[in-house]
């Protein structure tokens, strides 16, 4: 029989958790005993989904409507998150996500916005918000969802780029910042998993990718689940990429 997860002492958070990487995560976590906060901006079915998903294995998770955008917003989901489950929030992932694609000459600056306030701007905030009370604990994670293309060119996509190589520099400074009080900040760096929002993407420019196959949700949930881990409590300021070796 398999052996039940350590009970955990505090709550995690993962935004932009009603599909692809962030619902992964949202089930690894939740395997591994952290009762979870699952955000979501537009999609409740696929949040609730989750969620039931997850109650179904034996966990505990709860959805949170919020747009992570909204400067209120980070407030709201911490405080429902804790008052639902009565623990702390000892887990961070920014993961909530977007892209809106266009060579650098055609940019238009509401492409340029939306994706620096979502991808970047808003994990500002959740951090900021989820240091107070982690910086009393002293105890904490947070893993920040960031990508090869904050490490190497990906024409036509400069703001994404701009706001994922933003999140790494964030994360070893936080990081740098924090350590001493027993909290750890570190970044994943995916390359090329398959969902929505690489569903339109040529299946062609797999050929570029060392280990010709797109990753799965699932490879990219196990590097933050590690992360998030005892065993990971030396590792801070790290970036760690799953990507085939795509960025090697
Ligand atoms: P998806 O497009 O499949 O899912 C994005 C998720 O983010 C959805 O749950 C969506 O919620 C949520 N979201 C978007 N905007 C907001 C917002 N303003 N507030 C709250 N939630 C929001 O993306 P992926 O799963 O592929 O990507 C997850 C993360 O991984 C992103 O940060 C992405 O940049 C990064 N990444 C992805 C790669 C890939 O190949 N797929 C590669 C490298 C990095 P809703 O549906 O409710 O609107």
């Amino acid at each position: 029989m398999a052996e039940s997860p350590p009970a955990r002492p505090g709550a995690a958070l993962v935004t932009g958790a009603s599909r692809g990487i962030g619902a992964a995560i949202a089930r690894g976590l939740a395997a591994d005993g952290w009762p979870v906060g699952v955000n979501y901006r537009s999609g409740r079915d696929g949040a609730g989904a989750v969620v039931a998903e997850i109650e179904r294995d034996g966990g505990r998770a709860i959805a949170l409507p919020g747009d992570v955008t909204d400067p209120v917003v980070p407030d709201q989901l911490f405080e429902r998150l804790e008052s639902h489950f009565e623990l702390p929030v000892q887990v961070l992932v920014n993961n909530a996500g977007v892209s809106a694609d266009n060579l650098s000459p055609s940019l238009t600056d509401e492409e340029w916005a939306t994706v620096l306030d979502t991808n970047l701007t808003a994990a500002f905030r959740l951090t900021r918000r989820a240091l107070k009370p982690m910086l009393k604990q002293r105890a904490g994670r947070i893993v920040n969802i960031s990508s090869v293309v904050g490490l190497r060119a990906n024409p036509g996509q400069s703001n994404y780029a701009a706001a994922k190589a933003g999140l790494i520099s964030f994360t070893k400074t936080v990081a740098v910042e924090v350590a001493r009080r027993g909290i750890t900040v570190n970044a994943v760096a995916p390359g090329w998993i398959e969902t929505d929002m690489t569903a339109e993407v040529s299946k062609d420019l797999l050929a570029a990718v060392p280990a010709r196959r797109a990753g799965t949700p699932e490879d990219v949930a196990a590097c933050v689940r590690f992360l998030v881990s005892d065993q990971a409590g030396y590792v801070t300021g790290a970036v760690l990429t799953v990507d085939g070796g795509l960025a090697a």
